[in-house]
Order: C-alpha cells, then sequence, then structure tokens
C-alpha cells in the first residue's frame, strides 16, 4: 500500500511546510483504480501561499496505471463545434502575442487524443505534440499528426508556441517542467497554460454538501488526477518561480457559452430592421460575456508567458 501514495512535506509552490486540511471531494475519478487509497489521500491549502493541492497523492506508479487505463477519456480527438470556438478563440489570443514575422510553429505538451493540433494544423501552422500516454499517441498518429513520446526527439528553439492545455494542473513536479520546456521556445516565443479555474462561479457557488453528492465536483474536479487546483494567483507565482514572466492572463468558459455567445454577427436574408436588432443582441451578450470573463470566474484560467530574461 506504501507504494501506492507519496506524501508531500514541502507546498510546491512556496516550500513552507503548514497546510490546512480541506473536505476531500465526493467525486472522485477514477474511483474503480483509486478506491484503495480512500482515507489515504487527500486535499490541503498551504497556509502561507494557498495553493491547493492533493497531498497525500496517488504515487507515479497509481497514476500510470489510471492513465493506461480504458477508463481515461480525455484521449480522443474531439470535433465538436463548442470544442472548436474555444480552439478559436485560444489561437486568437496567442496570435495577438506574436510578431507577425514569426514562423507558426506550435508545440503542444501533452497533446492527449491530438484534437487541439488537429484545429492548429487545419489553421496553416505547423504542429507537433509530446504525449507520454501510449493510448493518446496512438489517436494522434491515426490522425497522421506528427507526435512523440520522447522530449529529446524535439529540436531545440524550434517552436514560436508551446502549448499546455488542461496538462499543467496533472503535474506533480510543474517546476521542473517549466524548466524543460524553456529550451523548445523560439526566441520571442509564447508559453500558453490553460487550467481549471478554482475560483470560478460554479467552484465559488458549489455547495460542499451538493457537491459530495452529484458526479462532478464543481470545487475540485477530476480528483484525485487533477494533482494541483489553481487560482489566478498561484498559477502566476508558480510561473514566476520557475522564471517566466506572465504576460496575460485571463479566464475562458461560461459552461454555457456555445448557448449563449455566437462567434460571427448575424449574417442572413433577414430585412434591414430584423438584422439591426439582431446585430444589437449579439453584441450585448459579447458584452455580457466579457464581464463575466473579466472578473476572474470562467471556468477556465490561462496564462501567456515568456522566459525572464
Ligand atoms: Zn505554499
Amino acid at each position: 500500500m506504501n507504494n501506492c501514495i507519496e506524501s508531500i512535506k514541502k507546498c510546491p509552490l512556496c516550500k513552507k511546510t503548514a497546510f490546512k486540511t480541506l473536505l476531500t471531494p465526493g467525486h472522485w475519478i477514477g474511483y474503480e483504480v483509486f478506491k484503495e487509497l480512500e482515507g489515504k489521500i487527500g486535499l490541503v491549502r498551504c497556509k502561507n501561499c494557498q495553493l491547493i493541492f492533493i497531498n497525500s497523492r496517488p504515487s507515479d506508479e497509481k497514476l500510470s496505471a489510471f492513465y493506461s487505463g480504458n477508463t481515461y477519456s480525455c484521449h480522443e480527438a474531439t470535433c465538436s463545434v463548442s470544442m472548436k470556438k474555444k480552439e478559436n478563440y485560444i489561437l486568437k489570443q496567442i496570435t495577438k502575442h506574436l510578431d507577425p514575422k514569426t514562423p507558426r510553429t506550435l508545440l503542444d505538451y501533452g497533446a492527449g487524443g491530438g484534437g487541439f493540433l488537429l484545429h492548429v494544423r487545419d489553421c496553416g501552422w505547423e504542429v507537433k505534440g509530446f504525449e507520454p500516454g501510449k493510448r493518446g499517441l496512438k489517436h494522434c498518429k491515426e490522425k497522421g499528426l506528427d507526435v512523440t513520446d520522447k522530449l529529446d526527439d524535439l529540436a531545440s528553439e524550434s517552436f514560436s508556441v508551446v502549448t499546455l492545455n488542461h496538462v499543467f494542473e496533472h503535474l506533480a513536479n510543474p517546476i521542473e517542467i517549466l524548466n524543460g520546456i524553456r529550451r523548445f521556445l523560439a526566441p520571442e516565443g509564447v508559453l500558453y497554460i490553460e487550467v481549471p479555474n478554482v475560483r470560478s462561479l460554479r467552484a465559488q457557488l458549489a455547495i460542499p454538501f451538493l457537491s459530495r453528492r452529484f458526479p462532478v465536483d464543481e470545487r475540485y474536479r477530476a480528483y484525485p488526477i487533477h494533482l494541483m487546483y489553481y487560482s489566478n494567483k498561484t498559477l502566476g507565482q508558480m510561473l514566476e518561480k520557475a522564471g517566466w514572466k506572465v504576460k496575460k492572463s485571463m479566464t475562458t468558459g461560461l459552461g454555457l457559452e456555445e448557448f449563449i455567445v455566437r462567434d460571427e454577427p448575424p449574417v442572413s436574408q433577414l430585412s434591414s430592421v430584423k438584422k439591426a436588432s439582431s446585430l444589437k443582441k449579439w453584441r450585448f451578450r459579447h458584452i455580457l460575456r466579457d464581464i463575466f470573463l473579466s472578473l476572474g470566474i470562467g471556468e477556465n484560467l490561462s496564462v501567456l508567458a515568456v522566459p525572464e530574461k
């Protein structure tokens, strides 16, 4: 049993040792794999920097057993409309921070089933992926994507963008990984990280009593494979600690975004009066969304960062 869990003595962010124990989430992902750890793993918040992380956590062996099993479904490439919208939005945000002359080359670190890479490739970028999971790797290769499970296969300074899309929260050693990623970035390149937002509106509204009974815990999603739960503050501090400078941080996703906001303004065979009113509504919905997201309470939290000089 002892090799199934790992206890952390120092906070992964500030290295202090005083933690407050939090209520263990009621809903677990991969319960069939992790159930023997019940009562042995838990959730804590560092009293100094407020980082929330799993401690004790499942050991690397236990996590690998989960990732290589049949129940983890994050590997498949998805092509839903809302997914495409999100990918477009991400790419737009990233591109704003790139010099127009910079080559469009992107490395997706933790490519999963390759959904994001496929989309970026379709947008005319040269793309590569790193994916250590066998199933994800297989899916990527079936889609004809250039993806490897060996970091040594990737050339130094060859990507203008490196993305970690819902990967960072799975990492036990984020600072080490951030240090390693630096070598792949071309000069003037940017790093994009997106994680679930522990301060999202849905998380804040979630009542522990209900969260413990429903199939999703809005406060601590995907427990216990999300090893850390980041806020805007702790994510920024983690990057700073590893020598990165945050250029922009934002929240994305309302949860119901695809029902509220359309990317393109309405253009149809509507009469000019109807078209004007429909345009007004379209703008109003965009303003509402932007206000919501600017409050820092969107579903996901993302940062664009560059290495400190
Ligand atoms: Zn800390």
